[in-house]
């Protein structure tokens, strides 16, 4: 049976955690031809060891760089269409949270940082490679935002600017890009738990932070945390072209979160 993904080529941002590597997974399964970008190397090596477990002969380039330096950007697309000659899908996914604090508390020096990774990263990997997906007249993109892409999240105002900021740029490429047969969307996870989130939890806990975690749970709809390889299945749907004519939109992944006030 062919698989959505035999012979496509994906690059996967953030492939050497949390969610990045649940889709790099899923993919592999499939049959993608994979370039897996982070900037720590040794996770990105932990990833393509767990990807070969399950699918020995799969194409893995792995590129070490920081999404928010663009030199590095323009690095990881030429190293993957000199090695593959075409760029089917994009992962836009490396992120971080920054810190816990009110706006009026908050290190300018963290806000910059965080701005810069989550939206010159996001923006630079979508200059690099829609003019490749254009001349190819196909391609998909996923970009990462978060729940808090569509509501205020208490305290944390670089993560939450940063991925509204995410959730525009995505409505401007698929508005400017849908007509060249590209596809392009956001998600908005909720709490999914990957080492991010148990970071921030330990931030706003401190020693007693799996009672916070409970107590956020306390409140979902479902009662649970998302786990990555949900994330993992909704974009392997949206990367796969059996979605295309979702173009522009933000997906709630939050167990119904982002529908309560
Ligand atoms: P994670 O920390 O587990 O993984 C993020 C990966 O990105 C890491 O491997 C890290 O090394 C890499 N990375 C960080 N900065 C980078 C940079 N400048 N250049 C290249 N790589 C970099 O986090 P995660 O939970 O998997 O988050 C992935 C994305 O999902 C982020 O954009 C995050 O904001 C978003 N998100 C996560 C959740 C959640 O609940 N986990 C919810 C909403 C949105």
């Amino acid at each position: 049976m062919s698989e959505r993904f035999d012979g496509k080529v994906v690059i996967i941002t953030g492939a050497g955690s949390g969610l990045g590597q649940a889709a790099a997974l899923e993919l592999a399964k499939e049959g993608a031809k994979l370039s897996l970008v982070d900037l720590n190397d040794a996770s990105l090596e932990v990833t393509k060891k767990l990807i070969l477990e399950i699918a020995p002969k799969a194409d893995v380039l792995l590129v070490t760089a920081d999404v928010s330096d663009e030199e590095a950007v323009k690095n990881y697309v030429g190293k993957t269409v000199s090695k593959y000659g075409r760029i089917d899908a994009f992962y836009n996914n490396a992120g971080i949270e920054g810190k816990q604090a009110p706006m009026a508390e908050y290190d300018s020096k963290v806000f910059n940082k965080v701005t810069d990774i989550n939206i010159n990263g996001v923006f630079y990997g979508m200059k690099y490679i829609l003019p490749i997906m254009k001349e190819q007249g196909s391609g998909a993109v996923v970009n990462v935002a978060s729940v808090g892409g569509i509501r205020a999240v208490l305290n944390q105002s670089a993560y939450v600017a940063s991925k509204h900021a995410v959730a525009g740029l995505t409505k401007t490429a698929a508005i400017e890009y849908g007509q060249y047969g590209i596809s392009i969307n956001a998600i908005a996870p909720g709490v999914i738990l990957t080492a991010m989130v148990e970071g921030s939890f330990r931030q706003i806990g401190g020693e007693n932070w799996e009672e916070a975690m409970a107590d956020f749970i306390s409140v979902n709809p479902m009662k649970r945390f998302g786990k990555p390889e949900e994330v993992g299945r909704l974009v392997a749907f949206l990367l796969s072209g059996e979605s295309e004519f979702i173009n522009g939109a933000v997906i709630p992944i939050d167990g119904g979160q982002s529908s309560q006030y």
